[in-house]
């Protein structure tokens, strides 16, 4: 017996839950509920996290959670509740299977069979962001070798889990060398591992392109927490409809399940919506909590039931659905299916599979890291960067010297091009002079003595070598 979480949303969450939980009982699921309340409700009585101390305390108790929609309401400072489970509970997995159901459900992709696997707390969605300058805002992208390795293992062991063939990594490594480098070099060191099962490199954008177009050609696909949060919904899309999938955010403790799409409010109270989407969340728990012929058993009835063409109103169309029902008859329907086989889609058998165990993260030794130079970023609202150049010289340090400047990453000095279009936000790169050594403090002599001729720093950055290797990029054109 597994204790599990729940919270029953909002809109059409507690029908969609209800019949959930009504599907996966009657397969014989061995849970027992906790439920808690969190969303609307909880946003509008004053807390704008949508959830209560007491409910943390119940999901960081039984670790498991399944979740309907919830709604969060516009402005007014709410927070996503989502984002901030992922992070609370360390959730750094996000696993979206993407299956077409044709000739059942309408697709343009009758063999598509793909799983997105996103990293799931890092990147851009850190919402580290600041303004700088009048013209410039920053959002910074955060990757860590912990994240990369434990995302990208991830992904080959759900690879080898559901004898799938292919691991497939989405980077855009050609532009972001240290970033999405990072996470393409982990992907090639953990992909030696497994030399079972093939693995490849897209760059994003074509990548992208490829999986709208022939998703066919893809298995297992991992990537960064903002490429994977677009293409997974393009993936869902393409699939059939994203009313049919559900998500797991698996964390090295916690996990939580959910449907892929939101509450629908105008859909809610009338037993119209679709479960189907939180019924594939609940059949990725059983099989997170070792319940794999629960879900077998559910999952075998559901695409049962689809074959059937007993369809709700978002998935029924003429040709394919023989009924359209509400919410609680599609439960009932695929109840009655429990034991049955689907007849062309394909039977699924997880029986064998094993609670994924992952290892934990083993900090690697320090590298030997050495200062070699200091990015100053200027706020300054002239034109010329030969005028800047002079100006950042008269800082005069003695054993720094300035080597560049850009702005917006292309290098317009020494050497720059009159048609480069500058804004007020200038990075002037100090490197030491010809046969001298940096010291950290330098860079505490040049701030102060920019502070004194005037020039406005809004931020520095030190450029370090790790092992002898540059972990900085070049200026552009440089
Ligand atoms: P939505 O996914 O709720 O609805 C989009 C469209 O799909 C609507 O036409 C809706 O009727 C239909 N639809 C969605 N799920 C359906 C189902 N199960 N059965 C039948 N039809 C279904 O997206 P939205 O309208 O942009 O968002 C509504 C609310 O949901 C917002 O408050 C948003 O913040 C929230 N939301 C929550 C989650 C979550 O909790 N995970 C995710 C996305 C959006």
């Amino acid at each position: 017996m597994t204790k599990i979480t729940i919270a029953k949303g909002d809109g059409i969450g507690p029908e969609i839950m209800d019949a959930t939980l009504k599907i996966i009982m009657a397969a014989g699921a061995q849970i027992e509920i906790d439920e808690i309340e969190v969303g609307e409700k909880v946003y509008l009585s004053g807390n704008t996290s949508g959830i209560s101390k007491e409910s943390w305390d119940i999901i960081r108790k039984n670790k498991v959670f399944l979740k309907a929609p919830i709604t969060t309401p516009q402005g007014g400072g709410y927070k996503s509740l989502n984002v901030t489970t992922r992070k609370f509970l360390g959730l750094y997995s996000n696993v979206r299977p993407c299956m077409s159901l044709s000739p059942y459900i309408k697709t343009k992709h009758p063999k598509m069979d793909v799983v997105i696997i996103r990293e799931n707390e890092e990147d851009l969605y850190g919402g580290i962001e600041h303004q700088q300058t009048d013209e410039v805002v920053q959002c910074l992208k955060l990757i860590s070798r912990p994240g990369c390795e434990k995302i990208v293992r991830y992904a080959f062991e759900y690879a080898r889990q559901y004898e799938r063939k292919k691991v497939t990594c989405f980077t855009k490594d050609n532009i972001m060398k240290q970033t999405d480098g990072l996470f393409h070099q982990v992907f090639d060191e953990i992909a030696k591992e497994y030399p079972d099962i093939e693995n490849e490199h897209w760059i994003i954008d074509i990548g992208a392109a490829k999986l709208a177009d022939s998703p066919e050609v893809f298995d297992v696909i991992v990537t960064l927490n903002l490429y994977g949060d677009i293409i997974s919904d393009v993936a869902a899309q393409i699939a059939g409809s994203v009313g049919l999938a559900g998500s797991s955010n698996i964390g090295e403790e916690c996990a939580m399940f959910e449907a892929i799409h939101g509450s629908a409010p105008r859909r809610a109270g009338q037993n119209l919506a679709n479960p189907s989407g939180l019924l594939q969340g609940a059949v990725l728990m059983l099989n997170h909590i070792g319940q794999s012929d629960v879900a077998s058993k559910v999952q075998n009835a559901w695409l049962k039931t689809i074959e059937d063409g007993i369809h709700t109103y978002d998935i029924y169309d003429e040709t394919n659905s023989h009924k359209k029902v509400g919410t609680s008859e599609f439960a009932e329907a695929v109840i009655a299916n429990l034991n049955q086989l689907p007849q062309k889609l394909k039977v699924v058998n997880y029986e064998s599979n094993k609670v994924l165990q992952l290892p934990k993260y083993v900090r690697k030794a320090p590298a030997v890291k050495e200062i070699v130079g200091v990015d100053l970023f200027v706020h300054w609202s002239g034109e010329e960067a030969e005028t800047l150049a002079v100006k950042m010289k008269l800082l005069k340090h003695e054993s720094m010297q300035l080597s560049m400047i850009t702005n917006r990453g292309i290098k317009v000095w020494p050497e720059g091009f009159r048609e480069t279009f500058c804004t007020d936000h200038w990075r002037c790169r100090f490197k030491p002079a010809e046969g001298k050594q940096m010291k950290n403090t330098d860079i505490i002599q040049l701030l102060m003595r920019a502070a004194d001729q005037q020039i406005d720093i809004i931020k520095t950055e030190n450029l370090y070598t790790f092992d002898g290797k540059p972990g900085f990029s070049l200026g552009q054109g440089q």
